[in-house]
């Protein structure tokens, strides 16, 4: 094969893009990626992973707080933001080296620019550089949405958090979403003055209304401040910080803003003007159910097409779409039951269906416990856990599971594989507790 031309090339290097590009090398196919920012993406880059690197930081702050209890006395405590910051930023540079060596040892060609559709089996490279491709999987992800306010480019999105320079004192959060929460739980972690902003009622829509409930309560009480039912209306830069205007009519001062206000596919500069590719509704590529774009050698994975933004999920689709067009093996990326947590403090894991749709479709019975964690009562912290499941009455499957609390994202992930088997409550009933644990109540819920 000329060196121009590709089985498969692959635009966009994140969680999707490298795993199709490493599985089609390793059919021994001739692959290309390009990656215009840093491989890895946005999960190794500049979200998941940084992210959780960030929530380990903060923990040791409310877990020191509980130490006390059982005897531990710190009498001097501080943390430095710029040494944590190099840490986790080591860490990423680490794992962005490893992916393309990943990427290498598997055969994959890399080109660390940005690649633009040239044609329906044709890319063009930022340096001019033509390339043919019998298939082109687009990967390029998505990007934090903005808002058009006054003052509005002062604010900072989820891709310039990771890389402040100094902790702020005062942080102004704007949204109510997964990325809005964790941040309001780390800062405040951190011990920065956080205030979260939602348009809404209720934080994490979307949600189970008893989780979204219990998690602002406990994310209150752990010192954030949320204000519901308000929009910023404008930034203005001063002597001492940004000056933010709210719906309401309040005023105050912050020393940086966070657009949390959801995440945009990147379609745009892709070379649409190029190819007949149809977008959807809110202006993601179009796949059908096999992740075939309008066009037959184009496919399109993860975040671009705006389906169910998540990495494990992106990662699943490029394995069907490896399945699909180079193994013979027409797979369907499967959509259904996928557990995901929410890494607010405490931490929210949901599957399945919420109580709101699932009485649309089912008559049910809800299991519901709220209680304090052995560690709590010696700790003086007053948080509850929450449990809930909801099951259907006349199946006795379990349709949902949401839980509040420590250990939430790992219990899910379990209770994930459960729930995708078809578990019934009695076969919950029927299982031994680990005793004491907090999952144990999801077997011992009456
Ligand atoms: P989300 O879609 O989760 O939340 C966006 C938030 O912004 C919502 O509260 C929305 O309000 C609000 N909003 C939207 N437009 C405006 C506007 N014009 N003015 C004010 N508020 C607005 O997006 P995120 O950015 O938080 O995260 C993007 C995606 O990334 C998530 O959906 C998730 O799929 C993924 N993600 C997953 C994580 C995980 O698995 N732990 C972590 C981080 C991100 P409303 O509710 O009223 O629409």
């Amino acid at each position: 094969m000329a060196k121009d031309e590709f089985d498969l090339f692959v635009i966009g290097g994140g969680s999707g893009g490298v795993r199709a590009s490493r599985l089609a090398a390793n059919l021994g196919l001739r692959v290309g990626v390009a990656e215009e920012y840093r491989f890895g993406g946005t999960c190794v880059i500049r979200g998941c992973v940084p992210k959780k690197l960030m929530v380990f930081a903060s923990d040791y702050a409310s877990k020191f707080q509980d130490s006390k209890g059982f005897g531990w006395d710190y009498s001097s405590m501080s943390f430095s933001w710029r040494k944590f910051s190099n840490s986790m930023q080591s860490e990423v540079d680490r794992l962005e080296k490893l992916y393309e060596s990943m990427l290498h040892s598997s055969g994959v060609v890399t080109f660390k620019q940005k690649a633009k559709l040239n044609g329906d089996s044709s890319v063009i490279l930022h340096d001019g550089t033509i390339l043919k491709a019998k298939y082109i999987l687009l990967a390029g992800g998505s990007g934090p949405s903005r808002i058009s306010i006054p003052g509005e480019n002062l604010a900072i999105s989820s891709n310039e958090i990771f890389s402040l320079t100094e902790l702020p004192e005062k942080l102004l959060i704007v949204g109510g979403g997964y990325i809005a929460c964790e941040f309001a739980s780390i800062f405040n972690g951190l011990g920065v003055n956080v205030r979260q902003i939602y348009r809404g009622e209720k934080i994490l829509r979307g949600f189970d209304n008893d989780i979204r409930n219990h998690v602002e309560i406990c994310m209150r009480n752990r010192g954030v401040t949320i204000t519901n039912n308000v929009q910023l209306k404008s930034i203005n830069e001063v002597k001492n910080g940004l000056e933010v205007y709210l719906t309401n009519g309040e005023k105050e001062i912050a020393d940086q803003v966070l657009l949390a206000v959801g995440r945009r596919p990147k379609v745009q500069d892709l070379g649409l003007d190029k190819v007949d590719l149809r977008l959807t509704e809110t202006g993601a590529i179009y796949v059908d159910q096999f992740l075939k774009t309008s066009i037959d050698s184009i496919y399109a994975v993860g975040d671009i097409t705006d389906r169910l933004n998540l990495t494990p999920v992106a990662i699943k689709d490029a394995v069907a779409f490896i399945n699909t067009v180079f193994c013979a093996k027409k797979t369907l990326p499967d959509h259904d039951l996928v557990p995901t947590a929410v890494f607010t403090r405490p931490e929210v894991g949901t599957v399945g269906l919420t109580e709101a749709e699932a009485v649309i479709k089912h008559k049910i019975k809800i299991f519901k416990t709220s209680f304090s964690p052995m560690g709590n009562r010696i700790s003086c912290r007053e948080e509850q856990i929450l449990i809930k499941l909801i099951v259907c009455h006349e199946t006795d499957k379990v349709l949902g599971c949401h839980i509040v609390g420590e250990g939430a994202s790992e219990m899910i992930q379990i209770f994930g594989i459960a729930i995708k088997m078809g578990v019934k409550k009695s076969d919950l009933d029927a299982t031994c507790a680990v005793h004491p644990t907090i999952a144990e109540e999801i077997v011992t819920l009456k």
